[in-house]
């Protein structure tokens, strides 16, 4: 069957509903082919070696760069967020491709290791070489950013990418790959293919692809891990959060109420390490609350973030609403906030840890603020998550601070200040229990898309 044959499957405005473009919904021959095009193009992608791909990856930053409005207009239409917040993720996303691009010589390069076995006169060689094809399987919330993440590591390393975007936001995919043929035309080195849930289900399953890298919900991970299954085909899974912040004695409270209303509020909350869970020592508590109230009551969706992006995901949002205002006390907004598709800041004090609002992502613009006695009881409940993808820590005692960060049971803590979504490009993103497994950024993301090679030599 031709690409033209093809089913096909509309973008929408989630602001408006409007109908925005029509895409063919790759089945699973579609996806064969673009996999078998990929395997050619690794080989010589992999040949390339990795000064001329470094060169080749920073002209894909300069075309990227080139046409930011293209990409920001299309992110902002797609997902409803502001442009300013479409131009942070498109210019974060840039960053972490340069940070891979320049980084991954020192990293994945030949290097002599002592064999250990001095004795037997060993010697030893280690390099990270390229696994093929891999397959990335993107979610909505950011579109440019989170992929990114997977497929700039992923070329750096020497594969070649199929991108299945979110179906929310497959024009983004689309111009993604476009983009980069743009800097690299003699072979397909990353191109998209769009769809629905069954086209990352053909892909997960293709034969060809190497490794699959994932990011979406725990439930879709476990789809995705079955379809895996097949060939034997590794994955990393880059899961949901229920993001806990601690606010202890000491901290500086009006940075740390800026940081809890960022965390929780900014792209309406639909954010893996978006602020969900808050909890402050009795101490501070109350002007804690009081700061990050007034803060909050200034804020609007619609002015200062975008509406939710994703339909089904407002009955989430709002069910996790009158959990909790239902069984707590609402601070700020409650299930009024709740203005389909926008929904306003709501902060609920009190609520029962065994609750839904508690316990669940909510992905919306909502947070839930306790009173704890100290900081071992903020730690006893952060980490009775499912979840342990991120959390933050706000302290006026750097080594306690650090103490508590150790304990965190999640892959990433930020100490006085907010985690980001961007994460920091040298340092490994992922996280443990239900929010997956595997990390893309930093050396860990660049290894992740690459055997080790191990080479012993008698002297
Ligand atoms: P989702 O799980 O619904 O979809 C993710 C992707 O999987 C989409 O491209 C979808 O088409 C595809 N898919 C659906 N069914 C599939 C199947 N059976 N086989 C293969 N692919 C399939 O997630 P979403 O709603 O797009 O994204 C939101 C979730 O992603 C949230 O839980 C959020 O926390 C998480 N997320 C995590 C990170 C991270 O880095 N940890 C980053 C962003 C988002």
């Amino acid at each position: 069957m031709s690409l033209t044959e093809l089913e096909t499957f509309e973008s929408l405005d989630p602001a408006t509903g409007e109908v925005l473009a029509s895409y063919p919904r790759h089945d699973a021959a579609a996806v064969r082919a673009a996999v078998e095009r990929a395997t050619e193009a690794a080989r010589w992608w992999a040949e390339l070696g990795f000064q001329e791909r470094k060169r080749r990856l920073l002209d894909y930053k300069a075309v990227l760069t080139r046409n930011l409005p293209r990409v920001v207009a299309m992110v902002s239409q797609e997902t409803g967020k502001p442009e300013g917040d479409a131009i942070l993720e498109t210019a974060l996303a840039i960053t972490h491709l340069d940070w891979a691009a320049r980084k991954a010589a020192k990293v994945l390069g030949r290097r002599r290791v002592a064999s250990g076995l001095v004795a037997m006169n060993m010697a030893a060689t280690l390099e990270y070489l390229p696994l093929g094809v891999i397959g990335v399987i993107g979610p909505w919330n950011y579109p440019v950013f989170t992929p990114m993440g997977s497929i700039g590591y992923a070329l750096a390393a020497g594969n070649a990418v199929v991108f299945k975007p979110s179906e929310y936001t497959p024009g983004v995919g689309v111009l993604l790959a476009e983009l980069f043929a743009e800097a690299v035309p003699e072979q397909p080195v990353f191109q998209a293919v769009t769809g629905l849930g069954e086209t990352g289900a053909a892909l997960a399953g293709d034969p060809g692809v190497k490794k699959i890298a994932f990011t979406g919900s725990a439930a879709t991970a476990r789809r995705v891990m079955a379809a895996c299954a097949q060939n034997l085909t590794p994955m990393v899974a880059e899961c949901g959060g229920k993001d806990a912040f601690i606010v202890d004695a000491g901290a500086d409270l009006g940075a740390a109420a800026d940081a809890a209303l960022w965390g929780a509020m900014s792209n309406s909350g639909q954010t893996c390490v978006g602020v969900e869970r808050v909890y402050a020592v009795d101490s501070v508590y109350d002007e804690f609350l009081r700061e990050l109230t007034k803060r909050a009551q200034q804020v609007k969706a619609g002015e200062h973030y975008g509406p939710i992006t994703m339909p089904g995901q407002l009955d989430i949002i709002r069910w996790h609403i009158d959990d909790a205002t239902g069984s707590g006390k609402a601070i700020v907004g409650g299930p009024e906030s709740v203005r389909a598709p926008f929904v306003d800041p709501v902060i609920v004090t009190d609520v029962p840890e065994d609750s839904r609002a508690v316990r669940e992502e909510t992905f919306g613009p909502t947070v839930t603020v306790k009173r704890v006695a100290d900081v071992a009881e903020a730690l006893e409940k952060a980490n009775a998550s499912a979840y342990g993808l991120a959390g933050t820590i706000f302290s006026g005692d750097r080594k306690r601070a650090m103490e508590l960060a150790r304990r965190m049971l999640t892959g990433m803590t930020a100490i006085n200040s907010i985690i980001s979504f961007a994460g920091v490009p040298a340092l490994p993103f992922g996280g443990v229990g239900e929010s997956g497994f595997g990390r893309i950024h930093g050396a860990d993301g660049l290894r992740e898309f690459t055997r080790p090679k191990a080479v012993s030599r008698q002297r």
